[in-house]
């Protein structure tokens, strides 16, 4: 029987083996810690090392599983930072939130630093497209 996790009560069991990290709920098993929602429907999972997966367990593209506890810690960082931002994106601009929120987590940025470095990455890709220069 699962227990009720003080994060979130979306437990569920990804079938990776994944570095041995402490949970406050004491579970020691892989186990989702936080789940949300992108603006299109599409459930990101929060795993209690810090790894961030598609409802069904796939990594999401630019995230690495951490394996240290000092990756485990900016994993979680990141992902605190991508499941506070991840409703107002489609899933199709989800690996885009996942870097912006690697490098802010890396600064100890705050949201507003995730959100500001989207908006650049945003901008230098429409030039890019449009032909601009880098
Ligand atoms: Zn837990």
């Amino acid at each position: 029987m699962a227990k009720k996790h003080p994060l979130d009560c979306s437990h569920g069991r990804r079938p990776v083996m994944v570095a041995a990290t402490h949970c406050p709920c004491a579970e020691s098993d892989p186990h989702v810690i936080a789940r949300r929602s992108t603006s299109d429907g599409k459930h990101v999972l929060l795993w209690q090392d810090g790894s961030l997966t598609w409802a069904l367990g796939e990594a999401i593209k630019g995230f690495a599983f951490p394996r240290t506890t000092e990756q485990a810690r900016l994993a979680l960082a990141a992902g605190r930072l991508v499941l506070g931002e991840v409703c107002l994106w489609d899933a199709m601009d989800v690996p885009d939130l996942v870097s912006a929120a690697r490098w802010a987590a890396a600064r100890h940025g705050t949201p507003g630093d995730l959100r500001a470095r989207m908006k650049a990455v945003r901008e230098r890709r429409s030039t890019d497209r449009d032909g601009g220069a880098l």
